[in-house]
Order: structure tokens, then sequence, then C-alpha cells
């Protein structure tokens, strides 16, 4: 028998390389766009037709094509971009394979039209299924044009494949907006079938923004920035009341690049954590610049995963830096600075700073907590801000005649460069006689930075959250026996989950014990601060709201928990001037004041300002 290896004829070859990097309008959108911007252009406007499946144009005023340049700009591994092998770790540029344009014209048919600046005639090239049918001198604008007609004409399997224009033009629309994102400085044109989708000038990353997601985001954009020795972070986040029920504004770019990351998006979230609903997602806008060489984005051409040599740093900072913005702009007024003590202990994080940023990092937030020598990123945790109440409290006696006890926040240890921290305004204010407004649902008092209209059942959830919170993490078990234990039965499921929230019930005061038949149960105790006589509806209303937020890990099962119960046992009334008075004071003690559990905006500032545009 004759031998049976044969190498692939080159357009095959391609054609079966083209599928890994152009699936799709949008992949051959991407690659094109992208080349325009590292040929420098200024404006590139992007022309489908019929979502790109009919036609794919990218125009720009980019530095241009030679003659050769135009041709073997189609040949496989054709890059002006990797010269020798070290170059493939300082990447900076979008594309460096050379994989696109021989993809592209692998499986459809193309024109390029080019021109550089010093050349007096541009190169015209036509070339389908990898063949070049024509090249000619034409007399040209300048920049490149690119035409991409009947993508995948010749693999009928794959035009098969694609879907309806409204998804087609949705997966552009996706790519568009992050390299419009990412190059907020370029100016962009959008059109499919002659209607403009975008037309956005040149301008700032904020600018881009608002003309990308809507100008309403306007006042909802707090910036981020932070400097590290490891890893630089700009950008910007949403407030809490700007989230979204869709997982959609969601961007992170790493050395400008669009990627997806699971794990730092759970930094993220983490750190706007009793800030937003459940349900969702906070909005951000982040570029991370890493060195290179310490991050893995290029394994693939259209891998938008990363490897960082040391993920969990890159977590503990972005955590951190989104937490300090959300502070500095007073959407926080105090924060927990508790991290994972697993990274406390990273080695990395005790090891001295490069020399070479230091300076650099000195300015940036973070400094202070990550970076003093000795202590290196010591990170404060609760315990070390009571003892500081404490003493704070010394110079800050209770205030004569109510009797309470004035719980300072832990907003004294901020940066200075905050806005006037709400408590410190009050002591100042205050003349011991201050009275609380009480008016239907809300509370009204005074600050020195104007009147606040407060919502008296969500503080009251907010600040029954942190106290059930604090108990839960103190382990301390505070219980009021029942004089008649209180037998219930329950369903096979529900008595499961029952089950296997038992322990943490227990840290919160409830004391079940099982009952007589498989599925009894009986409470013998519950938390001191519940009502009497709502002892078995409060357990069955936090079984109800775990099975309706069901597939939770357990430790967001625990908030459900607490911010079920929290709900139920705020219960709003009139209430005494000093009573009144306390539970402001003990609100704004809270470490997260503004905002209820699930995210609901608690209290509202009234500054002169608002005032006078209202009267
Ligand atoms: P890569 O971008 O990975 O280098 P491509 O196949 O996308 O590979 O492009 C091959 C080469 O063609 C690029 O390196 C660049 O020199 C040139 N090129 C492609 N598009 C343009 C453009 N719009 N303007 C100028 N040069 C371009
Ligand atoms: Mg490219």
């Amino acid at each position: 028998m004759s031998d049976i290896i044969q190498l692939l004829p080159d357009h095959l070859a391609n054609q079966i390389a083209a599928g890994e990097v152009i699936q799709r309008p949008a992949s051959a959108v991407k690659e094109l766009i992208e080349n325009a911007v590292d040929a420098g252009a200024t404006a590139v406007h992007l022309i489908l037709k019929d979502a790109g499946k009919e036609l794919i144009q990218v125009v720009d005023n980019g530095k241009g094509m030679s003659a050769m340049d135009a041709r073997m700009s189609f040949e496989r591994h054709a890059t002006s971009k990797i010269k020798k092998i070290e170059d493939l770790f300082e990447i900076r540029t979008k594309g460096f394979r050379g994989e696109a344009l021989a993809s592209i014209a692998a499986v459809a048919q193309v024109i390029l039209k080019t021109r550089r600046e010093e050349d007096a005639l541009g190169t015209h090239i036509e070339i389908a299924s990898s063949a070049v049918s024509s090249q000619e001198p034409v007399a040209f604008a300048g920049g490149t044009s690119i035409s991409v007609k009947n993508l995948f004409f010749n693999v009928p399997a794959r035009r098969h494949f694609l879907k309806s224009n409204t998804t087609e033009l949705k997966h552009v629309l996706d790519e568009f907006i992050r390299i419009a994102l990412a190059h907020p400085d370029i100016a962009f044109r959008f059109t499919n079938n002659g209607i403009e989708q975008y037309n956005l000038p040149g301008g700032n990353l904020k600018q881009r923004i608002l003309a990308l997601l809507g100008a309403g985001m306007d006042k909802n954009l707090i910036p981020v920035e932070e400097l590290t020795d490891v890893v630089q972070i700009r950008g910007f986040i949403g407030k809490p009341e700007a989230a979204n029920r869709t997982r959609g504004n969601q961007f992170f770019f790493i050395n400008n690049r669009f990627i997806k990351s699971a794990y730092l998006n759970h930094a993220v979230s983490n750190a706007f954590e009793g800030l937003i609903a459940k349900d969702a997602f906070p909005t951000y806008i982040l570029f991370l610049e890493i060195d290179p060489r310490k991050v893995d984005v290029n394994v693939h051409p259209t891998k938008q995963e990363v490897k960082f040599d040391d993920d969990k740093i890159m977590y503990a900072y972005l955590q951190a830096a989104i937490k300090f913005a959300l502070n500095k702009y007073n959407v926080a007024p105090s924060i927990d600075f508790s991290l994972d003590a697993s990274i406390q202990n990273l080695d990395a994080l005790k090891m001295p700073m490069t020399e070479h940023r230091q300076q650099e990092v000195k300015q940036g937030y973070l400094y202070d907590k990550f970076s003093n020598a000795g202590q290196a990123h010591f990170i404060e945790r609760r315990e070390d801000r009571k003892q500081w109440q404490q003493q704070q409290k010394a110079f800050f006696p209770e205030m004569p005649g109510t009797g309470l006890e004035v719980q300072l926040p832990a907003t004294f240890d901020t940066p200075s460069a905050v806005q006037p921290m709400l408590l410190s305004d009050q002591l100042m204010d205050e003349t011991g006689s201050k009275s609380v407004i009480q008016w239907t649902d809300y509370l009204i008092t005074t600050m020195k930075s104007g009147v606040v209209l407060l919502h008296q059942k969500r503080a009251l959830e907010r600040i029954i959250f942190e106290k059930l919170e604090e108990r839960m993490l103190a382990r301390e078990h505070v219980s009021q026996q029942l004089l008649f234990p209180i037998d219930i039965s329950l369903s096979p499921s529900d008595a499961l989950l029952l089950n296997e929230v038992l322990s943490e019930l227990y840290l919160l005061g409830y004391d079940i014990k099982p009952g007589a038949e498989l599925h009894d149960y009986v409470i013998v105790g519950v938390p001191s601060d519940i009502r009497g006589g709502q002892e078995q509806q409060m357990l069955e209303w936090v079984l109800e709201q775990i099975k309706n937020e069901s597939g939770q890990v357990t430790d967001e099962r625990r908030t459900i928990l607490l911010r079920t119960m929290s709900k139920k046992m705020a219960v709003p009334r009139i209430l005494p001037a000093e009573q009144a008075q306390s539970l402001v004071d003990e609100l704004f003690a809270c470490s997260q004041p503004q905002y209820t559990p699930d995210g609901k905006l608690i209290f509202r500032i009234l500054s002169q300002n608002d005032l006078s545009a209202l009267l």
C-alpha cells in the first residue's frame, strides 16, 4: 500500500485555522478594528450590512501599508508586531500572531485599500479563499479600508450556523463597545444597513462611558484610581443604586485588553456586599495595568481569560480599591477592611516594596493600609476599630440627659480627603436638646451638612442586621428560653433546610431541638429581641426566603438569614424623643449606615443647595 499522509493544501490549512480566530462577524470586526487601533488611527468607521453577514468594512485613518506589506499582511504569521521571542512578553499592541487577516481572507471575499502618507498612490488588493485575484495601485485618501464580504461563503456549514441578524449584531455591539471603551481618545462610528448605531467623538474615558452606556450614568459614576506596586487600577464604578438586575455593564481591561474574569468580578462584588441587593450586579469599567510579564492573556487569540502570577494579591488589591472608592465618595461612610486571613498572611503581602514604584505608590490610598514598612500591608480589623471607638468615647462623653450610649462610628480613621463625616458634624452640632422629628415613616433631624431625612424601618433593618451579624461572628449565643416551647412540624424538604441552617440559627439565638417525629422540631429558645408571638413565623419566613433564593452557597445563606430576620424584626413605631435620637446615633454607628442590607437607601441629606432649589 502506498503512503497515505499528505500535507494539507494551504487554503485548506488556512480555512481550518480560520475557525479558531473567526467564529462569526463579531470576531472579524474585533480583529479589524484592533488592527486599525494598532495602526495608530484616530478615527475608525465600522460599516456592516446584515449584521456583518453580507459586509464588514472597517475604514481607518491610520498609518496605512506599503504595497509589499499590503500583500504580505494576508500571509499566515505575517505580522509587523513581533520580531524576536522576547517581544512576546512585552507585547502592548492588540494583535501579534499575524493570523487575523490570513484567516479572514481564507473564509471570505476581501478587498483591501491602503495608502501610507508618504506614498503617492495606494494599493488595492482583492483576495478570496486565500487566493489573490488582483493587486494594483489605486488613488486612495489615506489609511486603510478593508471590506469583508460574504463571510464563510466557502464554508457553508459555518455560514449556516450563524444566528439571526439581531443576535449577530448584538455580538458585534459587544465587541465594539469593549474596544471603544478601551480607546476613548479614538473617534468611532458604527453603521449597520445604513443606520447609525454609534457616533462617538474622541474624548476622555468618562465621556466615552456616558456616550456608550447612557448619559443617565453621569451622576452615578464613582472614579477609582489606585496605584500599587503590583497593579494600577483605574476606571469607574457605578453607585450602588445604579446596580443592574442583569449582568450588563461590567468591564475589566488588563493592559487595555478586555478580559472576562469570574475571579476579579467576585472581588468587586464582594466590595459591594451589603450595598446592593443580592440579585443585582454592580456596574464597573475597570482598567488594570500589570507588568505584561506577570500576566498571561495571550494564550489564545480569542481568549478573554487571564492568568496572573499571583491572583490572590490581585483580588485583595482590587477589592480594597473598590472599597476605598466607595468610601471616598461617601457611599460607604465607613468600611471594614478585614480581608481573608489567608490573604493577609501571603508572603508577597509582607514583602518589602520594590524600589522603582515606591514614590508613585506612596500617593495612592492603599499605601497606608498595604505598604507600611514592618507592618506591611496591614489591614485594619473590626476589633481595632472598636478599641479606637472606646478611646474616642473618652473624648466625647455621652450626651447629658439622653442616657444613651453614644457609639461613635468608625469613620474618623479614613483619609482626610474624604467628605465631611456625618457624625462628627452631628457632634459638633449637638447642643443636648437636639430633636428628632417623626413624621409617618420618617425621622427628620439636622446635621451640619444639612437636613437628614431618614427612613425608620430601613434604619432599623440596618441596625439589627449588624447587631445580628456581630453576634454571629462573635459566636455569642444570646437566647431567651421560652416558657412554653413551640412544636413545629415541617415538610421533609423544609426539615432538611432547617437542619442545614440550624447551627447558624443557634448563633442568632434560636434554640431548636428535634421533636418526637422525624420532621418535627421544638423551639425552646429564641433571639431575645424577637417580639412575642413571632417566634415560629420568623422561622418560617427565614426558610421561605432561603428557598426562594435557592442555589446559594452556605455563606450566602447566612446573609439571607440575617437579612430576612432583620427585615422582619425591624418594626417601626412612634418613639419617645430620646429613643428616636438614639436610633439615629445607632444607625450612624453602623459600618454601613447608608443602605439597607438589600441595597435600599436609608437616608438622604438635603444640603443648603438642595433646599434652596426647592424653596
Ligand atoms: P497581527 O495584527 O496579529 O499582526 P493581522 O493579520 O491582524 O496580524 O495583521 C497583519 C499585519 O497587517 C499587521 O501586523 C499590520 O502590520 C498590518 N495591518 C493590518 N491591518 C492594518 C491596518 N488597518 N493598518 C495598517 N496596517 C495593518
Ligand atoms: Mg491583528
